[in-house]
């Protein structure tokens, strides 16, 4: 029998290989969560049981000839960023609509291959950006936690439907932030790999110099599982790294003995809420007992990182963002006059405020006379942020820290002011703009509301982190809590 409480891949491993239900059970189960819960939350953009029906019993058939396999009938989502053959891809926007992909994404495939079933696709910001999950032409996410706050965002669909179990598991992207802070912000835990890990072929470009696919899941050794098919190199993603993919699950146990711990003296200062400071540093002491040693380093940048990040991203995205023009993909206006006409008209109707803005703005800063002044500069303040943590993994092993100054805000709070949204990102900005890998895991809760600890290690350093979250979450149990409006079977 299935249940809401069976929901580690672990658990719902074990029930499919030893027959205790079926993948066509497990899928109808979290299928009729979603049917339940959905509604209170507007996780989904699009919900797709039929094909999930149809692959389930496909696992079924793979499962009775005797082969097994980590996600081989496992239910899990997209974030609605995946291009996915036979299933609509809006990226949360009237832009797309209803645009259907002719080709899958590489991460696509290759859940596909692994027997992995999707039950849909997940809302999110548009383009993937925000932090919030109100910049949606779907409407807002609720956080499963308490309806009245955001899930976070840009991945918010995709962190509330696991935080209340409507699925395992579910792909995101993390371009500055948009997978460990509404892991954080929700309660769950989530992993953006190293820049070139997972391939972005098919994967909307929103700025495709810091765009990564991740994971959201209840567990790291969950995430684990997931990244581990993810990954790997592809030659259809150029920037895609040809590094080895090393067994995740297996290296698990790695003892935390002598790892040292980096604490940035800049991230625990004024702009840091006092409750989430606290719970961060319950979680340091949690690892220092597990043998783990703590040093404080530097990381001066921050508010350095946050002007350069809202230069290059919405400059990569003007330009990425140009093909949406009302000739080639989704929406276009009724009646253009000509052709410029056409173009203003559909990208004005398609294209919601924020993605709008961005495009200005990013446009403005390519612009000549300008690109010297703010582009060139942007790029500079990247390369001296990278270096600024090489030299801090010169005294530590990984580094630990927030993931966002506060607990889930409630929706609407920044919605008049775009600059203190982007405040949300002050921790997370600068691994992106130094291509690391980072993770959010549960940490304990503020006000009600989940509170996050931020990972970052080395470059290609994943097993490392996910070996971390893991030894914690071996002796804490805050990834296992769930939000009590969820705690029901539905049948
Ligand atoms: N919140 C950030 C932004 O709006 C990051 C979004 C993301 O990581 N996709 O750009």
């Amino acid at each position: 029998m299935v249940s809401y409480h069976l929901n580690t891949l672990t658990q719902l491993r074990a029930g499919l290989d030893s027959r205790a239900f079926s993948a066509r059970e497990l899928t109808v189960h979290f299928l009729n969560r979603i049917a339940v819960h959905d509604g209170a939350l507007n996780s989904f953009i699009t919900q797709t049981p039929e094909q999930a029906l149809q692959a389930a019993d496909l696992a079924d058939k793979r499962l009775a000839a005797g082969e097994s396999g980590s996600l081989l009938g496992i239910p899990y989502a997209h974030k609605d960023i995946f291009c996915t053959a036979g299933v609509r891809t809006t990226c949360a926007s009237k832009m797309l609509g209803n645009w259907v992909a002719p080709y899958d994404a590489t991460v696509h495939h290759k859940l596909n291959a692994a027997g992995a079933v999707l039950l849909g696709k997940t809302n999110m910001d548009e383009f993937a950006m925000g932090s919030s999950n109100e910049n949606s032409a779907f409407g807002a996410v609720k956080n499963p936690w308490d309806h009245a706050a955001v899930p976070g965002g840009s991945s918010g669909g995709s962190a509330a439907a696991v935080a209340a179990r409507l699925v395992p598991i579910a792909t995101g992207t993390d371009t500055g932030g948009s997978i460990r802070q509404p892991a954080a912000y929700c309660g769950i835990t989530g992993i953006k790999p190293t820049y070139g890990r997972v391939s972005r072929f098919g994967m909307i470009a929103y700025a495709s110099s810091l765009d990564q696919g991740g994971v959201l899941g209840v567990s790291a050794a969950d995430c684990a599982v997931m990244l581990q098919v993810m990954a790997g190199h592809d030659a259809r993603d150029s920037t895609s790294a040809p590094v080895p993919v090393p067994d995740y699950a297996a290296q698990l146990a790695q003892p935390m003995a002598g790892l040292r711990i980096g604490v940035p003296r800049q991230w625990f200062t004024q702009g840091l809420a006092v409750s989430v400071a606290a719970r961060i540093d319950d979680a340091l002491l949690e690892l220092e007992a597990l043998g783990a040693t703590r040093v404080a380093i530097d990381l001066p940048d921050a508010a350095l990182a946050l002007a350069a990040y809202y230069l290059i991203a919405p400059a990569e995205a003007s330009s990425n963002l140009s093909r949406f023009d009302g000739v080639r993909f989704g929406h276009r206006c009724d009646h253009p006059r000509d052709l410029n006409d056409l173009y203003e008209r559909s990208r004005s109707e398609g294209f919601g405020a924020e993605v709008q803005r961005r495009i200005l703005i990013g446009t403005y800063a390519l612009s000549a006379g300008y690109y010297d002044a703010f582009y060139v500069r942007a790029q500079r303040a990247r390369r001296q942020i990278a270096a600024h943590f090489a030299a801090a993994f010169a005294h530590c092993d990984v580094i630990a820290g927030p993931v966002a100054p506060t607990v889930a805000f409630d929706l609407g709070a920044h919605s008049a002011d775009p600059a203190t949204m982007y405040l949300e990102d002050i921790y997370t900005i600068p691994v992106n703009l130094a291509g690391l890998p980072g993770m959010s895991i549960p940490v304990g809760f503020a006000g009600g509301r989940p509170v996050g600890m931020q990972l970052i290690g080395p470059a290609f350093s994943e097993s490392r982190l996910l070996a971390v979250a893991h030894q914690y979450q071996q002796h804490t149990d805050w990834h296992q809590h769930m939000p009590a409006a969820y705690r029901e079977d539905v049948l």
